[in-house]
């Protein structure tokens, strides 16, 4: 028998819970996990690892996870083979791209899942089907920041890296709950400010943690941090405190942009967001004083009807105060998941190919078409948003969604529900079986990053590669595989063994990745793009300018969008984001035993006030209502949140989803839904 006891193994992974990107070794024997061990050698967290990285894991052995492929019949699923599920795919996808066209179908790959997936789920819809309908999450959280950073600064990434920000004599951190939603990272800022007097200023609706620790906490009015920002850059250049030698140096459209700024006067400022001259202009001396200014960013910019405008307001600040380009400043949009990053870089986007390559450009297109030996669509396609409402126009026909929970995550869940009821036909591939699944014709039964092998970027831009710790549970396969596999019983030809053949056909395809590998990425090792062929990185962006032919950054003139109009008898402004302990909608998190006996449930909070105006207690269960649906939730009151501002954590995955909430509204650039812009009424309920 003991001949037959499992070896103690040790295997080195990277986290999937959150942009951060922490890398760790994996301690197992046979399928238990025994520890996770942190490694000094690992890039972004060294030796630390928050509550999720280090005891999140075990639902990689929960018994809910899928082990077969699923096929509908009538109102539920039976089990079946892989071949049957594969025929019954590739018989429907051909027969309604025949019918109704390749831009009748829609495809989401994952931002949980390795940049080699990505890519493949991408040359799926480009290659084999004919159509750039193809998107991922990040279009629910980090589209407009990359946006606005592409219109200024060309590269939509941080502009340094992690450890840097301890190098910023001021950091502001605007609309991200840092301390709790990237753990690792806010440790490095709580570190620097404690030990080294960097200056912090945090601008948010609620007093979490970071909030309480900064020297500066300022709430402004829900919806209006582009004018707050757009004052301060005013007042700043007004006062000749711009960097006018960088700005002669390095950016382009200066005199427009200040023209641009005419209405962001104090007054004006002060009358929109709420905070005091003062304030502003003791904003704008903090941001004179310090020697380097880093801003962090996260999903309280980016889920507005204007997100893609504050974030490039953002951009523009860093621009005004020549905080680019050396080490403690600059732009720090926080990735939410683990390769949101890596994601859009692999052109899980409708107008991108792989490394942000537009697929409108001729050029462009005639290198992938050489590659890939088609002719390919230079249509730009649609996104995740688009895609719900064409199917509600009959125009979208079958989606093949890859690691996505869109039926929880989406805004305006009951709509996209009934969407789905629409399809004629639908594929899942998950780990589990999750509330998107139960809509679908065919569900696949995928693995988790444990039990593949592959790569993440995070988001400092730094690409790790994660090695296999366990074989695959029951019958499920890793994505790429799966995707492999529907590819070829389509009728293409590919031929990978190996993630490593994925990776080095994209890096030949794309320059921001021309020098990756998977030998420069053995163990420990990794790799922050712009990668040279030679293999040189890029840690710090912009040091030799700026990726425009002139080699300068530009000035990009944004205004204000006023948050969305409700009616009067929607009182209450409901913020929403994530709590520490759970990953995002917690559809992992909730599996995990110690994770979700610590927080099982999802609550409301109250402010002070509000409690006292209505006679709530810790524990009053209430009706949230507004246009689009209502929540049944209990209340905690806590000065965390002020006055009419409520707040609902988005990890609740059954009758308490926000999403039953928000709308459809979003972000005029990028269709980004305004999460952030929603409101509701309140109604107590008696205790059943
Ligand atoms: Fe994982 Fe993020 Fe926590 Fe690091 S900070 S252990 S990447 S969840």
């Amino acid at each position: 028998s003991a001949m037959r006891e499992a070896k103690v193994k040790r295997t080195k992974t990277v986290c999937t819970f959150c942009g951060v990107g922490c890398s760790f070794d994996v301690w197992t024997k046979g399928r238990e996990i025994l520890k996770v061990e942190p490694n000094a050698e690992a890039p972004a967290n060294g030796i630390s690892t928050c509550v999720k990285g280090k005891f999140g894991w075990d639902f990689v052995n929960s018994e809910e996870r899928l082990t077969k492929p699923l096929i509908r019949e009538g109102d539920s699923f039976r089990e079946a083979e892989w071949e049957e599920a594969l025929d019954l795919i590739a018989k429907r996808f051909r027969e309604i791209r025949s019918q109704y066209g390749p831009q009748s179908m829609g495809f989401i790959t994952s931002s949980k899942c390795t940049n080699e997936e990505s890519y493949l789920m991408q040359k799926l819809a480009r290659q084999v089907i004919g159509t750039n309908n193809v998107d991922n999450c990040s279009r629910y959280c980090q589209t407009p920041a990359t946006v606005g950073l592409h219109r200024t600064v060309g590269y939509g990434g941080d502009a340094g890296s992690i450890k840097d920000i301890a190098k910023a004599g001021l950091v502001i951190i605007v609309g991200s709950n840092t301390a709790e939603a990237h753990p690792v990272l806010a440790t490095r800022v709580k570190r620097a400010h404690k030990l080294h007097g960097q200056k912090l200023i945090v601008a948010d609706l609620r007093e979490h943690e970071m909030a309480a620790r900064a020297d500066l906490f300022i709430h402004p009015n829900a919806g209006s941090d582009l004018v707050w920002l757009s004052a301060v850059t005013k007042y700043i250049i007004d006062m000749g405190w711009a960097d006018e030698e960088f700005i002669q140096m390095n950016v382009n459209g200066f005199e427009e942009y200040r023209e641009s700024l005419a209405p962001y006067t104090l007054g004006y400022a002060e009358e929109v967001t709420g905070l005091s001259k003062e304030t502003l202009i003791q904003i704008a001396e903090m941001i004179y004083e310090a020697d380097g200014t880093a801003i962090l960013w996260a999903m309280g910019v980016t889920q507005h009807l204007g997100g893609s405008d504050t974030s490039t307001a953002i951009s523009n600040l860093l621009l005004v105060t020549g905080n680019y380009a050396r080490p403690g400043a600059g732009s720090y949009p926080l990735r939410g998941h683990n390769n949101v990053q890596g994601a859009g870089d692999m052109g899980s986007a409708p107008e991108n190919f792989p490394g942000y390559q537009r697929v409108d450009n001729p050029e462009v297109l005639a290198k992938f078409e050489q590659a890939w030996g088609v002719k390919l669509s230079s249509e730009v396609g649609i996104n995740n948003h688009d895609m719900i409402e064409g199917i509600h126009q009959g125009t979208l026909k079958a989606m093949y969604v890859k690691g996505e929970e869109m039926g929880l995550v989406d805004s305006n869940i009951n709509h996209v529900h009934a969407a789905y009821e629409k399809l004629e036909f639908f594929v899942v591939q998950d780990i589990f079986f999750s509330r998107t699944a139960q809509y679908a014709d065919v569900v696949l039964p995928a693995s988790p990053s444990l039990e593949k092998e592959g790569t993440f970027t995070n988001t400092e831009r730094r690409i790790q590669r994660l090695y296999q710790v366990f074989e695959p549970h029951g019958d499920s396969k890793p994505d790429w595989e799966i995707i492999q596999l529907v590819a070829n019983r389509l009728g293409a030809n590919w031929n990978y063994q190996h993630p490593s053949d994925i990776m080095e056909e994209a890096a030949m395809l794309m320059p921001i990745y021309a020098g990756v590998t998977y030998e420069r990425l053995e163990g420990y090792k990794s790799l922050q793009w712009p990668v040279k062929p030679d293999g040189t990185d890029t840690p710090l962006l912009y040091t030799d300018g700026f990726p425009f032919s002139d080699r300068k950054a530009r000035f990009y003139p944004v205004q204000w969008t006023k948050p969305l109009d409700f009616e009067e008898q929607y009182d209450l402004h409901l913020n929403n984001g994530r709590l520490l302990e759970h990953f995002h909608e917690g559809n992992l998190t909730y599996k995990s035993k110690g994770i979700s006996e610590k927080t099982p449930a999802v609550f409301l909070e109250v402010s002070p006030e509000l409690a006292a105006e209505r006679g709530l207690k810790d524990g009053t269960l209430v009706r949230l209502t507004s246009p689009f649906g209502n929540v049944k939730v209990k209340c905690i009151i806590t000065a965390r949140v002020k006055g009419k501002e409520v707040y609902l954590p988005m990890n609740d995955t059954g009758d308490g989803a926000v999403n039953y909430l928000t709308s459809s509204a979003a972000d005029k650039d990028t269709d980004t839904p305004a999460y952030k812009d929603t409101r509701v009424r309140m109604e107590i309920l008696q205790e059943e």
